[in-house]
């Protein structure tokens, strides 16, 4: 992939967070270096980002479309009060993607994780409520 001003702004922005941004989100900071730049160059960059390997697209259950700084597999907790995605610090299950081949007769290339519930802020907010 040809080297871009633009493409590199985006990555570095994407990885300077853990907070799987929004494509709007990234737009806005990259904006701070790059005042010119379009949401549409960011998408499209996002875009060959993730086709080249370089960044994850999270599964776009639900809201916006989230992007991920971190290409190697890792798993994640979404939380369902707030929305926010986080990283959660577990070992990828390994011979997982084998032992579904060998059930299946597919070929797997990887799998995805996410943990679905509530994150510690949402917990406390809701006991305050009650
Ligand atoms: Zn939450
Ligand atoms: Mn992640």
């Amino acid at each position: 992939m040809r080297k871009s001003r633009q493409r590199e702004a985006i990555l570095r922005v994407l990885r300077s967070t853990r907070s799987h941004p929004t494509a709007e989100w990234i737009y806005e900071e990259v904006r701070r270096e790059i005042p010119n730049i379009s949401l549409g160059t960011v998408y499209r960059n996002l875009r060959l980002l993730k086709e080249h390997g370089d960044i994850l697209e999270l599964e776009q259950a639900g809201t916006f479309r989230r992007f991920d700084g971190n290409a190697s597999n890792h798993y994640h907790f979404r939380c369902e009060g707030c929305g926010r995605v986080f990283d959660i610090d577990e070992p990828v299950v390994s011979g997982i993607d084998e032992r579904i081949e060998k059930k299946t007769g597919f070929r797997v290339s990887h799998h995805r994780l996410e943990f679905r519930g509530l994150c510690r802020e949402c917990l406390t907010d809701g006991r305050e409520k009650n």
